[in-house]
């Protein structure tokens, strides 16, 4: 029977940010994924330099035969409003990026191959038995604790009773990502640098469309997950008649769903099980962005992992606490908006002039909900 000190079950940010965390703390790590790396992940794709910076990634070295996309400012605009152009652009302080476009297929495999876990991919969990204070997995490897990084339907949440109760709150989002041919690219009106958000008229959501590179990445995501595909279709035609998409598209969009913080609470932590990044339900909830939470949530597990003195749910429980210090009480989240309250037409009028004003766009649509100016890095 193989051992090993931690297994981390599933390879994306979350997962790898717990084994490369813990590369120095001595412990024996395996990382197990279903899928085969390098793998396709449903996303955009946009991170913000607060990422890299915690996990120590240097963004020269990175993009390196490997897309990097700088972003500059945002585009954002209502459905059937006026654009207004955001430019984080400061007199006073260096034209660093203020996020960046990678693809998921070269990021996820980059951190995961960086980390030194030994890798165990194309294997899904198919079995987890605690027997002895300890798990067996898939009858053929034991260990003391399993990290549940398997996304939003990770079986170890499962486990941990996720989804079991009433539906869930989630969100469900489809994109479309593929290389501009070299004719469409020098035509392309997307400027890469400053990708273009759109809030749908309702505001129940937001597509995007966004250039990386040669790569152009369309998508839509809503709270409400009913008719997503027509959302999508009528947003695609929407864009098509502004100029701002090519006329055919080489396959049709794909989607996923997920949880945004705070809208269902998982259990985080049990004996000798914790869970990070979609597992856990911790995307930011305006933005929908998963991916800065699932790196810092395996980043806080490793801490805790490499000082717990055991592995119990009680010894675990400080995870828990580090979660809601960094995201906030899940508890306390406002459950009633201020579009709940107000009258629709008043919602409306209101919502056409914020999002048309540059002051709005840049500091509360960009800074605060997308890029997250605010907070800093995770200490290290
Ligand atoms: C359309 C769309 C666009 C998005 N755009 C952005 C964006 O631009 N920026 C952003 O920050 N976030 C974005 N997100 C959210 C983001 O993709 C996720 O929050 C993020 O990937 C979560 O990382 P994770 O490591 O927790 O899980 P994942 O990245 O989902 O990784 C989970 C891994 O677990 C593996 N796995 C699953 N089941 C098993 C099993 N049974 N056994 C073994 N392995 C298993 C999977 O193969 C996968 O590799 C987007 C989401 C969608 C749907």
């Amino acid at each position: 029977m193989e051992t090993c000190d931690v297994l981390v079950v599933g390879g994306g940010p979350g997962g790898s940010s717990v084994a490369w965390a813990l590369r120095d703390a001595g412990l024996d790590v395996v990382a197990m994924d279903r899928c085969a790396f390098p793998r396709d992940k449903i996303c955009a794709g946009w991170i913000t330099p607060q990422i890299l910076e915690e996990l120590a990634v240097d963004p020269e070295f990175y993009a390196k035969g490997r897309v990097l996309q700088p972003i500059h400012g945002f585009r954002v605009r209502r459905i059937g409003d006026r654009e207004a152009r955001t430019h984080a652009k400061r007199t006073d302080e260096p034209d660093e990026p203020i996020s960046y476009g990678i693809r998921r297929c070269e990021f996820d495999h980059f951190l995961l191959e960086r980390s030194e876990a030994r890798l165990r991919l194309g294997e899904p969990l198919r079995s987890l038995e605690r027997r002895g204070g300890c798990w067996r997995v898939n009858g053929a490897l034991e260990t003391p604790v399993v990290v549940g990084a398997g996304g939003h339907f990770c079986p170890v949440a499962r486990r941990l009773g996720a989804g079991g109760g009433d539906p869930e709150p989630i969100i469900a989002a489809q994109e479309l990502e593929f290389e501009l041919p070299a004719a469409e690219r020098a035509a392309c009106p997307i400027e890469p640098e400053a990708p273009e958000i759109f809030f749908t008229a309702d505001l129940k959501g937001y597509g995007w469309v966004f250039r990386k590179g040669s790569y152009l990445n369309v998508g839509l995501g809503r709270q409400d997950r009913g008719q997503l595909s027509g959302h999508v279709e009528r947003f695609l035609a929407f864009l098509r008649d502004e100029g701002r998409l090519p006329g055919g598209l080489p396959r049709r969009p794909r989607g996923h769903a997920y949880l945004l913080y705070g809208e269902a609470p998982r259990r985080w932590v049990d004996d000798g099980v914790l869970l990070v990044g979609d597992a856990a339900g911790l995307a930011y909830p305006r933005s929908g962005e998963g991916i800065r939470p699932a790196v810092e949530s395996g980043l806080l597990a490793a801490r805790q992992l490499a000082s717990a003195p055991a592995f119990d749910a009680a010894a675990l429980a400080p995870y828990a606490e580090a979660l809601e210090a960094r995201f906030g009480a899940r508890e306390k989240r406002l459950r009633v908006g201020l579009t709940d309250l107000l009258p629709d037409a008043l919602v409306q009028r209101l919502a056409g002039r914020l999002f048309a004003s540059p002051w709005f766009a840049r500091h509360v649509v960009v800074d605060r909900w997308f890029v997250h100016a605010h907070e800093p890095a995770l200490a290290t």
